[in-house]
This record gives structure tokens, sequence and C-alpha cells, in this order.
């Protein structure tokens, strides 16, 4: 299968789609699957767009809210993860991931997921040492601080990734991991981005989370953007025990812009369906460190040795196992996007920008909200496929700030806030599911299907959304290559 990886998207969807189009026509190929590393810009309207840290005058509606709304389609999956330029408010509606348009799949604060038997995973946001030890305690509105600190990596998601095994093929983070540079043409880089010589130097330059992932999962491929230059590195890990050379390709992309090298295809071997997937070993990681989760500004540490408590949670064949009974053996990530805003109208003319005020906060349908616990555990919020799983933790906003209605029962989904658009059919069947009901539940039609079956039907009338699926296998796949890169037009 074919996999195009875009650095920065910066909005440019309409770009970069049509440029893989073009790549497509040029060589003949099908491209099965975006990934975008980050600066995403999912700006549906102009309270999204007050939500981005960026100076007034570039902020700019650019072209999401068109895929967001129905007017554009994704020609393909796309995959992508966040970066410090977003609309971190619709991004908060996702801690856990989930679809942010149609065919448009955001990973979270950090995801694992497969597709065509490839595993994929991705941390979003960017490395800033004084937040890496706080909680996620960020919500709209957001102050001058936290529209800045709202994207910065936490050590919650590095230990959680850190607790993977097994073979990983893909991953993604925004910044580069720190010291990838030592890798590759350091020079021909210096040449490009003469300001980067003396964090190079210093080895300063990246992230050192990111580093310490890239050591530790050693994926095939690493992807990232934020530094808008592209960069080829390869990083041959030693094995101890084994002795075995394992290789990461690490390649940085430019933002979408013409004349950069923006964009890049390969074609790698896939050994499953194409089709997007839990990945079970990540769904149980999540599940065993739920108490691990804060939403506060202290300095919180991850277990080590030492204490009394667990501190590993690279999870047991058993604990995986359960994890798949819990989601009722079905870990097909369900095509179930719901809008939860009105989208920007063209018309409407350019945003002013200075009479736009940041919304509050909102839970996304496909985010849930478990109950307090019985023995007084915190909340949590989870992506409601992955309910089964929710035993403890809390959500990463405030639940004082939502309605009563979010935690009516034992697994309540959460409802966006008046005075939003009317909940939606898919919404409001969701809503009315029992836990087995949602758990038996993969699809949006599935979900109807249960919801007609039980005479609660939406209260709206509309029908549910035709969700396209993943574009089918084409042809045999063949032995891995590279093919030229695409410029912007
Ligand atoms: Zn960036
Ligand atoms: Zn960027």
């Amino acid at each position: 299968m074919h996999i195009a990886i875009e650095g920065c998207s910066h909005g440019e969807l309409d770009t970069i789609y049509n440029s893989v189009l073009r790549l497509e026509q040029i060589h003949g190929f099908k491209v099965d699957l975006l990934l975008c590393c980050g600066d995403f810009q999912s700006v549906r309207n102009e309270q999204d767009l007050k939500c981005m840290a960026c100076p007034v005058k570039y902020m700019d509606m650019r072209d999401f809210y068109k895929y967001y709304s129905g007017e554009k389609k994704a020609p393909m999956l796309t995959i992508f993860i966040g970066g410090n330029h977003e609309a971190s408010n619709y991004l908060q509606e996702f801690p856990y991931g989930g679809w942010v348009a149609p065919n448009i799949y955001y990973l979270g604060y950090a995801g694992v997921v497969r597709f065509g038997g490839l595993r994929i995973g991705g941390l979003s946001g960017i490395y800033k040492g004084p937040d890496y030890l706080k909680g996620h305690y960020e919500k709209p509105p957001y102050t001058g601080e936290s529209v800045r600190s709202v994207y910065h990596v936490r050590n919650l998601e590095v230990f959680r990734l850190k607790q993977l095994s097994g073979e990983s093929d893909i991953f993604m983070s925004h910044d580069w991991p720190r010291g990838i540079y030592h890798h590759g043409d350091k020079e021909k880089l210096l040449k490009w981005k003469q300001h980067f010589r003396s964090e190079v130097k210093n080895n300063t330059l990246g992230s050192r989370p990111a580093e310490e992932l890239l050591k530790k999962i050693r994926p095939k491929y690493w992807f990232s953007g934020h530094l808008h230059v592209k960069f080829p590195a390869v990083l041959r890990h030693k094995d101890e025990n084994t002795h075995k050379a394992k290789v990461t390709k690490f390649l940085a992309l430019d933002k979408c812009l013409p004349r950069r090298d923006f964009l890049q295809v390969i074609e790698v071997q896939n050994a499953g369906p194409l089709e997007l997937s839990y990945d079970a070993e990540w769904l149980t990681i999540l599940r065993l460190t739920n108490h691990l989760l804060s939403v506060g500004t202290r300095t919180v540490y991850m277990p080590g040795p030492g204490g009394s408590e667990r501190y590993q949670f690279t999870p047991t064949k058993e604990e995986i196992d359960d994890t798949i009974q819990m989601m009722g053996c079905n870990l097909k990530v369900p095509l179930d996007f719901v809008p939860t805003a009105q989208s920007y109208e063209s018309s409407q003319g350019k945003p002013k920008m200075e009479q736009v005020h940041m919304p509050d906060p909102l839970l996304n349908p496909q985010t849930i909200v478990a109950p307090k616990g019985v023995r007084g555990e915190p909340h949590m919020c989870w992506h409601y496929s992955q309910a089964p799983c929710a035993r403890r933790a809390e959500t990463l906003l405030n639940p004082g700030r939502y309605p009563s209605s979010f935690q009516r029962d034992e697994a309540p989904l959460g409802a966006p806030k008046a005075p939003l658009p009317a909940l939606t059919h898919c919404e409001t069947n969701v809503m009315s599911l029992t836990r087995s009901e949602r758990r038996h539940s993969s699809t949006v039609s599935d979900i109807r299907q249960a919801a007609q079956s039980r005479g609660s039907l939406c209260r709206t009338g509309l029908n549910p959304p035709v969700l396209p699926r993943p574009t089918p296998t084409h042809g045999k796949v063949q032995a891995e290559t590279h093919h030229t890169l695409g410029k912007c037009p």
C-alpha cells in the first residue's frame, strides 16, 4: 500500500490532497493513507481560530471547515497528530482520539492504531520542560499562558508510550527527537537552517521525550514536522541482548508551501485489511494507567522502582485478552463522526477576530465521561467505543463545567452544551444506548440499529450520516520503495 506523509499541514488541506492526487496520476498508484505530522489546524469556525496560539494577523480560516461541514470530503483516510498551532479547544474534545471530520482521524494526546496490519503511533504537541510534569489542566477559554501550554507534551503520555512492546511500524511526533540530526547530513541541514547551529552543537534541538521514545519503541519509520525543513536520517539501534541491528528511517518534512518538500509517498507491504482499528496493547495500557491521569497544575511523577505500587504497565497477555473481551472482540474504530459546532460560512467574509470570544469546554459525543467510582475514584473521559475499558480516571476537562445530564447514569455520554446545534441523530441514539449495546456497536449503523430495536429512535428524525470507509486495497503489494517528492503547485 502507499502512504503519503505530510510535514506541517497548517490548514492547507486542499493543496495537500490535490498534491497527493497529482502524484497518483503521475506515478499510477493509489494512496491509501495520509499521515500528517501536526500543525493540522482543524479550525471549524472563528471560535476555534481564537483558541489557536498565533498572532491575530496570522489567524486565517484555511480549508478544514469545508471538510468538517461536508462541503468537501477527504479523498483518503487521514491520520494526524497535534502540533503547536491547533484549534486546541476542538482537539481537547478528543483526549483519546477520534474523528474530527469524516475520514480524518486525530490520534489524541498520544495514540496507537492499526491500519493495513501496520502499527501506527503518535505523540501530539511539543516538548517544553516547565510543563512536562504537570497535569492536563488547561481548558477553554484559555488564558494567554494556557493557550500555549495546552499543546505541551506531558510525562503521562510519554510514560504510557514507553510501555509498548513488540514491533512498531510508524511513529509520528511534531517536534523532532533530540539528536536525530547526528544521523543524517547535518552540514546540509545547517546550510539551510543556520540558526540551528548552536542548538545542534549543544544537542538541545528537538524533544528529549521523543528521543527517549525513539530509542525505546524503535519503529521502522519516524516522521516529524515543526522545523519546516526536509531532513532524512537513519538511526541504527543496537540490541545488547540479541546483538541484532534494528533500523529506524527518520524523515522530517517541510510545511505546505510552494517549492518546499512537504510531501513524501512511501510504499510498504500491508499485512491486513485497509481499515482503522485500535491497538489492543495500547488500549490495555490506557486502562491500566487511568489512575495516573492528573488534571491539576501540580507536579506529577510517574511511578518507578522503589515504591510499593506497580510501575511497569507493559500488559500481560491475559490483560490484553481482558481488554479484547471488554471490547466485545471488536477493535474496529467506529465511523461515528458527529459535528459539535457550526462551521464557518465563507460568505461571512474574513472573520473579525477582535469581536470573537473563546468558547467554553465541550465534551465530544465520541468521548465518554465515566461516573465517579464507588470508592470515590475520580471521573474519566474516554472514546465512547473504548468505554468498556473505562474503570476509573478523571475527565481531562473540569466535570463541574458540564451540564448535569453528563453524569446522569452509569456510563453517560457527554452532550454538547447549549446553545450549540441541536443534538444530532447519532448523538441521541448513542446516548440512549446501554453499555452492552455500545460494546457491540462498531459503526454508526450498528448504533442506530441497536437504538431502533429498543424503540429509542433519534428525536431529530435525521438519518445517520453515511461515512466513507477507508480506501479498499488495490492490486498486489510490492517490495518497499520510495517515491518522488511532491512539491506544492
Ligand atoms: Zn510546529
Ligand atoms: Zn509548522
